[in-house]
């Protein structure tokens, strides 16, 4: 569905792919993401992405990284579409790569808004988002049928910068909850699912980097999730796994 061009299109548009990185280790993006990076004119990025998947891209390739550079500034949003927009429109074929998947607290349905809107065709590469990388890293079944009937993704970062999420839907056992961006809101979601009746001893975990050489994994409970975080200084990028799932890591070869 995201293929088809507006009519504004002329014949010399370029086209720009949404392209899921995966979590970290080059061996987890799909065959169809590399054969992009490998044959794509340019290719944006930002700081999720390894190097050895950057390593993928041609060499020929025109490489624009966008994501936080010094003094924590990164390129705002609407400055990074138009860049992607003027790209395609001077015919290139564009990949923007982005970590995980690009439809997973990625921002990759803003883009793609923005490039249809501009006539640009649109391809979607999906990628293995952090909460699967993660799992499979520790080896921690997200749905054991003995555990958890369901999984919920959610961010811990809203747009205003709090957190307000539907406390009492999250606050069930038998169900699994993944955190992204979650880190700097530790404090409130520990509290807050605990005021929704989540007992405070239901086993957590703070996960940094799952699938990269120097990957992490803080086993902790909902109540001492943000001393975890203190003690170990867990530094973002970091998942927040909450659910007797957790008991369930192993340690794998
Ligand atoms: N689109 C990405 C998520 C982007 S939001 C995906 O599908 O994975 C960025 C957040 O993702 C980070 O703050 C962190 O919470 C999480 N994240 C991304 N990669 C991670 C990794 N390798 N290990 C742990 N958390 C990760």
């Amino acid at each position: 569905m995201p293929q088809s061009p507006s009519q504004t299109t002329s014949k010399n548009t370029g086209n720009v792919a949404l392209v899921g990185a995966g979590p970290g280790d080059a061996e987890l993006i799909t065959l169809k993401g590399a054969r992009l990076l490998q044959t794509a004119e340019v290719v944006v990025y930002d700081n999720l992405v390894s190097q050895g998947i950057l390593d993928l891209i041609s060499p020929d390739a025109e490489r624009i990284f966008v994501g936080k550079m010094a003094g924590n500034h990164t390129m705002p949003q609407d400055d990074l579409c138009q860049l992607l927009v003027d790209k395609a429109l001077e015919g290139k074929s564009v990949v923007r790569l982005k970590g995980g998947d690009p439809f997973v607290f990625g921002r990759g349905g803003e883009e793609m808004d923005v490039l249809l809107a501009a006539g640009v065709p649109v391809d979607i590469v999906p990628g293995v988002t952090a909460a699967l990388g993660a799992a499979a890293s520790f080896g921690f079944p997200l749905t054991h049928r003995d555990h958890a009937q369901s999984c919920v993704f959610v961010t811990g970062h809203l747009k205003d910068h709090t957190v307000d999420l539907n406390w009492p839907a999250l606050a069930q056992t038998n169900q699994t909850i993944v955190i992204y961006m979650g880190i700097t809101g530790l404090e409130t979601i520990s509290t807050e699912l605990q005021a929704a009746g989540l007992p405070g001893d239901t086993p957590a975990a703070l996960i940094y980097r799952a699938t990269w050489p120097n990957q992490k994994i803080f086993p902790s409970t909902l109540a001492t999730l943000p001393e975890t975080a203190r003690t170990n200084k867990v530094k973002p990028p970091a998942l927040i796994v909450i659910g007797s799932v957790v008991r369930l890591m192993q340690e794998l070869a």
